[in-house]
């Protein structure tokens, strides 16, 4: 799924690279290639591509990695809603 595109800036993926011991699950488990290794660490290099699953936290041994599912979607929905309440103009980069 390279190149897909979620909701820019809105993810609340987060990673402890000083936690990471380098196993290479959040690599092998994300559905969209959003996780690297570099220097034996896990690094994140497609941001906006994260859709929020949670599986790549649920499967890190060190709980490295942080994700609340569905929440930045929520968010950007919710803002979305209330543009058209207030009519504040909102951009989106969604898929
Ligand atoms: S939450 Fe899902 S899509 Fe996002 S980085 Fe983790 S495994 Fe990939
Ligand atoms: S699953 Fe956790 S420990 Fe393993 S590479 Fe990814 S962040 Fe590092």
């Amino acid at each position: 799924m390279k190149g897909f595109r979620y909701l820019k800036d809105v993810a609340t993926l987060s990673l402890d690279r000083t936690a990471c011991v380098g196993c290479g699950m959040c690599v092998t488990v994300c559905p969209h290639r959003i996780f690297g290794l570099r220097d034996q660490k896990a690094e994140i290099t497609d941001f906006d591509a994260c859709m929020e699953c949670g599986a790549c936290a649920r499967n890190c041994p060190v709980d490295a990695i942080n994700v609340t599912p569905g929440v930045g979607c929520a968010s950007y929905i919710m803002t979305v809603w209330l543009s058209r309440i207030t009519g504040r103009p909102v951009t989106s980069d969604c898929c």
